[in-house]
């Protein structure tokens, strides 16, 4: 659809999540589309529960959907449950059977399993032979009689249907491929190709914009509204999320990495996780690769929607959450981190905050989740860590003879910081550059050989952040301790 042809009238559009799990990154990312097409044009965005499948739906899993929504700041104009309309659906049903475009269908399980198998072998294009359109009132007497529980069938036309749309285009679905779906269950439930177009129909959404995994579901949605009258909306399908293998991205398949909310946990932005799940499928200009919400709204368009997979590609995630993260201050920054501190164990409501924020200060554009503070940070808090073989190796040195040197220039380091009369950065800077230079020590040997003994490991930030933020005590502690060790 171009921008020239835009409605003039209400955009309604609705996110129809199954709650049958968590939210995942596609239906994030569907959710978002819709919420950003509803916002672009000033419309309506409505959240639909699609749980008619009540063997698999659960009340945990809406409310998780709910969360991921609201946690990514998705929020929605009006709200149904599928669950809660059928008498909607069953005056439908009885509408189409009435007409004569739905039929009763008593075959059992294994009837059905023997026509699909007798289907396969003649190479017919349909499973369901369709044999229940003509039964005779004897017939359906008899398996009354048997206590067998009817589904109801649409009947499919004849005739081709064309399915419009605004990503794919146009085109024509051979009628022969077509079964007679199943539109209400043995019990009595609806289906979801039934209940979702006449809710299209009667919340007058005017545009359906859904994974192209729904593709096969529209021709006998549409089949289903003209049958009963109704007026269609317009559809517009989304390409599938793969990952980089070309796979489509699948909870079967990538479990909880496509799982919004194990990123919300990770200690990543809402932010972010927009920007990402954004670009899956749609582009500004090909170069664009941060976008603030408020300038998704101003230009997102279906037009830009391409019509291949996108793949899911978690370095650009991580990406977009290192710069959101670096956006913040260093206060946001330390709220954000102290539940990670919290759930280890390392902090609780006793500690400094002011020291708290210095550490974060001091790990400064380091981050790429919030969760990384914990690796990053766990030596501030504690001095039970390992000193990493590579870095030891490296700098405190594989032979005695240079063992012997970095105990030395330990023990040199461990003197000038007990002596100091300010544990102050600049202070101990001047002191222990005058003493490298003095002594002909390379600056980075000696400032290694510590942060291997304050930290356990090579990288981090500033050693002599490091220094005064664990204090005097405590690094006067840590030295011998790394001179024990070699
Ligand atoms: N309940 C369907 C799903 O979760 C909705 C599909 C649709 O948008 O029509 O995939």
């Amino acid at each position: 659809m171009n921008e020239t042809s835009v409605p003039n009238y209400q955009v309604r559009v609705r996110m129809a999540p199954s709650p049958t799990g968590f939210l995942h990154i596609g239906g994030a990312r569907t959710a978002l589309f819709n919420w950003l097409f509803a916002k672009h044009h000033n419309g309506t965005f409505i959240l639909r529960i699609d749980d008619t499948d009540t063997a698999r739906s659960t009340d945990e899993s809406m409310h998780e959907i709910y969360d991921a929504l609201k946690w990514l700041g998705i929020n929605w104009d009006e709200q149904y449950v599928q669950s809660e309309r059928k008498n909607i659906y069953d005056s439908h049903v009885e509408q189409l059977l009435a007409s004569g475009n739905a039929y009763h269908c008593y075959c059992t399980p294994e009837e059905l399993e023997e026509i699909r198998t007798q289907a396969r072998a003649d190479k017919q294009t349909r499973s369901y032979d369709r044999r229940c359109r003509h039964l005779t009132s004897e017939e359906v007497e008899r398996f009354v009689t048997e206590g067998r529980k009817p589904t109801v069938r649409i009947k499919m036309p004849d005739t081709p249907i064309l399915v419009e749309d605004l990503v794919l285009g146009s085109r024509n679905i051979d009628p022969d491929t077509l079964e007679d779906e199943v539109i209400v269950r043995s019990n009595g439930m609806p289906n979801y190709n039934l209940t979702s177009i006449v809710d299209d129909a009667e919340m007058q959404i005017t545009h359906v914009i859904r994974g192209t995994e729904h593709l096969n579901n529209t021709p006998k949605q549409i089949a289903i509204a003209n049958s009963l009258g109704l007026n269609l909306p317009q559809f517009a399908h989304i390409p599938l999320v793969l990952d980089d293998t070309g796979r489509k991205l699948s909870k079967r398949h990538h479990g909880d990495l496509v799982a919004v909310n194990r990123y919300r946990e990770q200690g990543y932005l809402p932010e972010a996780m927009l920007n990402f799940v954004a670009r899956l499928g749609w582009s500004y200009d090909d170069k664009q690769e941060i976008f603030s919400v408020d300038e998704l709204i101003e230009k997102f368009d279906l037009e830009r929607v391409g019509k291949s997979g996108s793949v899911f590609d978690i370095k650009k995630l991580e990406w977009l959450n290192s710069h959101y993260i670096n956006q913040l201050d260093v206060v946001a920054r330390t709220d954000a981190v102290i539940p990670f501190w919290e759930q280890e164990g390392l902090v609780d409501s006793t500690t400094k905050r002011d020291w708290l924020e210095e550490i974060v200060e001091a790990v400064g554009e380091r981050l790429t989740t919030f969760q990384d503070i914990v690796p990053q940070t766990r030596y501030f808090f504690m001095d039970d860590f390992a000193y990493e073989p590579k870095a030891v190796k490296k700098w405190w040195g594989g032979s005695d003879e240079k063992k012997q040197k970095t105990c030395e220039i330990l023990t040199n380091l461990g003197q000038i910081l007990e002596e100091i009369p300010t544990f102050e950065i600049e202070t101990i800077e001047t002191a222990i550059w005058k003493y490298t230079d003095e002594n002909n020590i390379k600056r980075v040997a000696a400032m290694q050989a510590l942060r291997i003994a304050l930290t356990g490991t090579s990288f981090g930030p500033s050693l002599f952040d490091i220094v005064v933020l664990l204090g005097r005590n405590e690094v006067l502690k840590r030295i011998p301790k790394a001179i024990t060790h070699l």
